[in-house]
Formats: C-alpha cells, structure tokens, sequence
C-alpha cells in the first residue's frame, strides 16, 4: 500500500491519471489478498483499475473486462470505445455474465491448481541447484539466472539444449535481467516433462 500512496502523491503533483493494470488480483495463494490501487487513501480522484476476465476465468482472448474507480474518467473511456468499436460477441458476454455471478467458485479452483503446479515448479526448480522464488500471487515462476549470465542467453541455451522455453527477464525491462520466468498454464504432465529436461541438462549448463 505504501507504493499506491505514493502514485497518488505523484499524480496530484503532476496532475496525471493513474490507470491500474490489475489482471492478476484473483490468482493469489495461502489466503493473500493482492490490494486494489481504489484502497489507497485519494485513488478515487487520481486513477481507474482495469481488470480482465483472460486469466480470473481462463477467459484469454476474449476481450472481455472493466474498469472502475474515478468517475470522470471512467465516463471519458466509456465515450471513446462506444465509438470506436461495439460489443464483444454476445455468446461470450454471456459467458462473462455467467463468469462473474459465480466469481470466486471458478476462481478458487483455479488458483487451486496454479498453486498445487507451483508447488510442483518450485520443488522441481530446486532440485535442479535453481533458487526459485515462490510467489503469493500470479500464475509465474520466476528465478534467478544461474552462472550470471544474461537472461537472453540464458533461455537460448536452454532452449537449444532441453527443447524447454522460459521467458528472459530482460524481455519485461531492465530490472526483469538476471532472472527468468516460467508460466504456470501448462498441464501437470507437461510440466513435469519440461522439468524432467531442464534437470538433464542442468550439470551441462550451471
Ligand atoms: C493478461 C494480462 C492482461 C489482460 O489482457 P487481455 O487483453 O484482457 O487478455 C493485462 N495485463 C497484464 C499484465 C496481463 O498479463
């Protein structure tokens, strides 16, 4: 909460609008709840929050989400889309509707499975000599590169030798180099397979 006060701060000082990207605020772990930038004292006058159904529903490529929070602004984004495009397909508003009126009944069961993959992941990574992080929230595995090397080359290595792509740090900015992510949205049996060859490979490689 500390972090939200301060983008409060600096939005009055700079007379900005801050606009939340909370996609992630319902894949959460062992009872933590991820904030809402809205529960940041002033938030209400200074941002919005986006949020989608792409990873709370497995609903990924269908476009379908909101945004609450300041009421100007909120006007003002529903004036430019009503006429810059229409509504998502029916079906799938539907389905949105239908998504959203059981809410946490879908969600829960999903989280269950990103955290029992995790677990999986996480314990797999270690025994390869890796030190991965354990996250209270999102669907990511993300872990120091062995051998400081560059996360680009990292993951090229790897790929070329294991067949296993993870994602290099540096790919999401400059802070992201040093480490590499894993995603949780493949199947256990694939998962465990691509474990399977990064520990082959991991006395080659670090
Ligand atoms: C998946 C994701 C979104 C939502 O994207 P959609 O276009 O709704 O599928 C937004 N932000 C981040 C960081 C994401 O990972």
């Amino acid at each position: 909460m500390a972090f939200f006060d301060k983008v409060v701060a600096f939005c009055r000082r700079y007379d900005v609008l801050a606009c939340h990207d909370a996609a992630y605020t319902e894949i959460a772990f062992d009872g933590y709840r991820p904030p809402s930038f809205l529960e940041a004292e002033g938030a209400m006058e200074v941002g919005i929050e986006f949020h989608s159904l792409s990873k709370t529903f497995n609903m990924t490529g269908w476009r379908v989400g909101f945004c609450v929070g300041n009421e100007e602004a909120v006007n003002a984004l529903g004036k430019v889309k009503t006429n810059i495009d229409s509504g998502v397909f029916q079906a799938v508003q539907y389905a949105g509707i239908e998504a959203l009126s059981r809410g946490e009944k879908i969600s829960r069961k999903l989280c269950d499975i990103y955290r029992d993959r995790r677990e999986l992941v996480v314990k797999g990574l270690k025994s390869c000599g890796l030190e991965p992080y354990e996250p209270k929230a999102t669907f990511y595995i993300w872990c120091p590169v062995p051998g400081g090397i560059e996360s680009k080359v990292f993951s090229q290595r790897l790929l070329s030798e294991s067949g296993v792509l993870v994602t290099p740090g540096v790919g999401f900015g400059e802070s992201g180099e040093g480490y590499f992510r894993i995603s949780l949205t493949q199947p256990d049996d694939r998962l465990k397979e691509a474990l399977l060859r990064i520990q082959q490979v991991s006395e080659n490689l670090w």
